[in-house]
C-alpha cells in the first residue's frame, strides 16, 4: 500500500530531457493537489449535510476523479502536452460550473480563477496567462449575466459591472505578476547557466594552464613585489633542490652566487620597475652548493587594470650547455692552433719546396715559373731581363781533391756571393750541380757583363779554408738579354747557356756576352 503510494505520487523522470522532467514534477503536484482537493471537498459535502447542493457536487467529484485518473495516466505515459491541456480546461470548467451552482461570483470559487491564471501562466507561458485572464474574465462575466437572466440562484444583493471590472483588473495584475516573475526567473536562470557555463569554461582554461605550468620543464617562479617567492611549480624544486615550502616566503637571493656578472641583478631590477622583460643568464647555487647556469626570463604581471602585482620568472637550467660550449671552444682554440701549425708548415713545405736545401737560394722550379713571370713583365713594360748563368771551373777537381764536403762548402760560399750581387728585383738561384743563375730585370746587356765581371773577379779572389787547406777556384759567365738577344725565356737561357759555353771554351774564368758570332 505505501510502496503503491510511494509510486503514485513518484512523478515520471524523462532521461537527457531535464526541462520535461520538471514540468513532470509540476504537473505532479497540481494532479495529487486536485486530487487532495477532491477528496476534502468531498468529505466537507458529506459533512455539511447539504442535499441540494451535495448530489451536484458529489458528481462533480466523480468527474474530478475520473479527469484526475485520466491526467495521472498521461502523465506517467510522458504525454505532457496533454495532460498541461486537460489540466487547465478541466480547471476552468470545474470553477466555472461550480460558481454557477453554488452562487456565482461571490463564492471562493471564483478567487480559484486566479489559481487557474498562475497555473496557465506556469505551463504556458505569457500565452497562457493571457488566454486564462480572458477566459476567467469571460466566464466572470457570463455568471453575472446569467445570474441577473435569472439563470442563476439570485443572491440576497446585486453584482454589477464594478464586480465584473474588479474581478478582471485582478485577474490581470495577478497574470501580469505571474508573467514578471517568471520572465524575470527565465532570465535569471539563463544568466546563471551562461556564468555557470563561462565558470566552467575558465575554470577548465584554469587548470590547464595550472598542469602545464605544473608539468612545465622550465623553472617557474612567481614572486611578489618585493621578490618574495610566493609559488614555485616541480621543475624548480627538482633543480636546486629547495622544495615548495622551503622557497616560498623567501627571496631568489637563496641562489645567488657572486659568479653572474656585476651589475646582472641591478639591470635586472631596473627593466623590472620600468614595467618591461627582462631576460638573462645567470650563475646560481644549489641547495647543495652545486653552481648551475640558468638562463632566465622574467616579466612583470599586470592585472585588468594595467597594475604590475607579481614578478614570473621563467628559467631553463643552461648548464650543460655551457660545459658543452666551453668544451666546443677549447676544441675550437686546439683546432684552430693545429689549423695554424698546418698552415705555418705548409707555408714552410711551400718554401722548401722552391729553395735549394744546401744553399738556400731558389730552385729550379722556383725559376720556371719566376722567369716566366719576369719576361712577361719585361714584355708589358717594354723592358730588358738579362740573364748571368755561370758555372764553376774544374770544380770536379775540388771535390776530388778535397772531399765532396769541401765541395758544398765552396758552393754554399759561391751562393753567398751571388746573393750579394742580387739587388732591388733580382733573384738568383741554383740552376744546377755548381751553376747559378741571376736574372736581372730590368737590366741592360752591357750592365749585366758588368755585374757578372764583378761577380767573376770576387769568386776569383775567394779562398776558402778547410781543413788546412786553401780551397780557391775560378768561374765562368754567359750572359744573354731579353729583347736584344730573344723573345722567348727559353731561348734567352739557351743562348744565356751558349755564352757560357764559350767562356768554358775560350779558357775559363770569363765573361761571355751572347752574340751571333758564337753560333
Ligand atoms: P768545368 O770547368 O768544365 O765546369 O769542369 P767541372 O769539373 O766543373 O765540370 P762540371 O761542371 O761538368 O762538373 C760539375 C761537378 O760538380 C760534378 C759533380 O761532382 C759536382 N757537383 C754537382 N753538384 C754537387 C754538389 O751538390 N756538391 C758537390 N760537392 N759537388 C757537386
Ligand atoms: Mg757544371
Ligand atoms: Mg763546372
Amino acid at each position: 500500500m505505501k510502496a503503491q503510494i510511494k509510486r503514485w505520487l513518484t512523478p515520471p523522470v524523462f532521461l537527457g530531457d531535464e526541462k520535461k522532467t520538471r514540468r513532470a514534477m509540476l504537473l505532479n503536484v497540481m494532479i495529487n493537489g486536485t486530487a487532495i482537493y477532491l477528496m476534502l471537498l468531498a468529505l466537507g459535502n458529506m459533512l455539511s449535510g447539504r442535499p441540494s447542493v451535495g448530489i451536484f457536487l458529489f458528481l462533480f467529484d466523480i468527474i474530478g476523479v475520473f479527469v484526475v485518473l485520466l491526467l495521472h495516466y498521461w502523465l506517467q505515459h510522458g504525454n505532457i502536452r496533454m495532460v498541461e491541456i486537460g489540466l487547465s480546461v478541466f480547471g476552468f470548467l470545474w470553477i466555472t460550473l461550480v460558481s454557477a451552482k453554488l452562487g456565482t461570483i461571490r463564492t471562493p470559487t471564483t478567487s480559484l480563477y486566479l489559481f487557474m491564471v498562475i497555473l496557465s501562466g506556469l505551463l504556458f507561458d505569457s500565452k497562457g496567462i493571457l488566454f486564462s485572464t480572458i477566459a476567467s474574465s469571460l466566464a466572470v462575466l457570463g455568471l453575472i449575466l446569467a445570474e441577473n437572466a435569472g439563470l442563476l440562484p439570485r443572491p440576497d444583493y446585486t453584482v454589477t459591472l464594478t464586480q465584473w471590472l474588479t474581478y478582471t483588473g485582478l485577474f490581470g495584475i495577478t497574470g501580469s505578476l505571474v508573467f514578471f516573475t517568471l520572465q524575470t526567473t527565465r532570465e535569471a536562470l539563463a544568466r546563471a547557466e551562461r556564468e555557470i557555463e563561462e565558470r566552467g569554461r575558465v575554470e577548465g582554461t584554469l587548470r590547464k594552464l595550472s598542469r602545464a605550468v605544473e608539468q612545465s620543464p622550465a623553472s617557474i617562479v612567481i614572486t611578489d613585489l618585493d621578490g618574495i617567492i610566493e609559488y614555485v611549480n616541480p621543475r624548480f624544486s627538482q633543480v636546486t633542490g629547495y622544495s615548495f615550502n622551503e622557497a616560498v616566503g623567501k627571496n631568489p637571493r637563496i641562489l645567488k652566487t657572486d659568479q653572474t656578472p656585476l651589475g646582472t641583478h641591478h639591470q635586472l631590477w631596473t627593466v623590472l620597475i620600468a614595467g618591461k622583460e627582462w631576460r638573462g643568464e645567470f650563475v646560481n647555487r644549489k641547495k647543495d652548493g652545486s653552481l648551475y647556469y640558468e638562463a632566465a626570463t622574467i616579466s612583470p604581471i599586470i592585472d585588468l587594470n594595467g597594475v604590475c602585482t607579481h614578478y614570473l620568472a621563467v628559467k631553463e637550467d643552461i648548464t650543460e650547455r655551457k660545459h658543452a660550449e666551453d668544451a666546443l671552444r677549447i676544441i675550437n682554440e686546439q683546432l684552430n692552433l693545429r689549423v695554424a701549425e698546418v698552415e705555418q708548415l705548409q707555408a714552410e713545405l711551400r718554401e722548401q719546396a722552391l729553395h735549394d736545401p744546401l744553399t738556400e737560394l731558389y730552385n729550379r722550379r722556383y725559376l720556371n715559373e719566376a722567369l716566366l713571370r719576369e719576361i712577361m713583365r719585361a714584355e708589358r713594360e717594354n723592358n730588358h731581363l738579362s740573364l748571368i748563368v755561370s758555372d764553376i771551373d774544374h770544380f770536379k777537381k775540388i771535390n776530388d781533391t778535397y772531399g765532396h764536403q769541401a765541395g758544398d762548402k765552396f758552393l754554399v760560399e759561391i751562393a753567398g756571393l751571388m746573393k750579394r750581387h742580387a739587388r732591388g728585383s733580382d733573384f738568383v738561384c741554383r740552376y744546377g750541380g755548381e751553376e747559378f743563375l741571376l736574372v736581372l730585370p730590368g737590366v741592360t746587356a752591357a750592365c749585366a757583363e758588368s755585374r757578372a765581371e764583378k761577380i767573376r773577379q770576387r769568386c776569383a779572389e775567394i779562398c776558402i779554408h778547410y781543413e788546412g787547406k786553401d780551397l780557391m777556384a775560378t768561374m765562368s759567365l754567359g750572359v744573354a738579354t731579353y729583347p736584344d738577344h730573344g723573345q722567348a725565356i727559353e731561348e734567352i737561357i739557351i743562348k744565356a747557356d751558349k755564352a757560357l759555353y764559350a767562356s768554358k771554351h775560350n779558357g775559363r774564368n770569363r765573361v761571355t756576352v751572347w752574340s751571333e758570332d758564337l753560333v
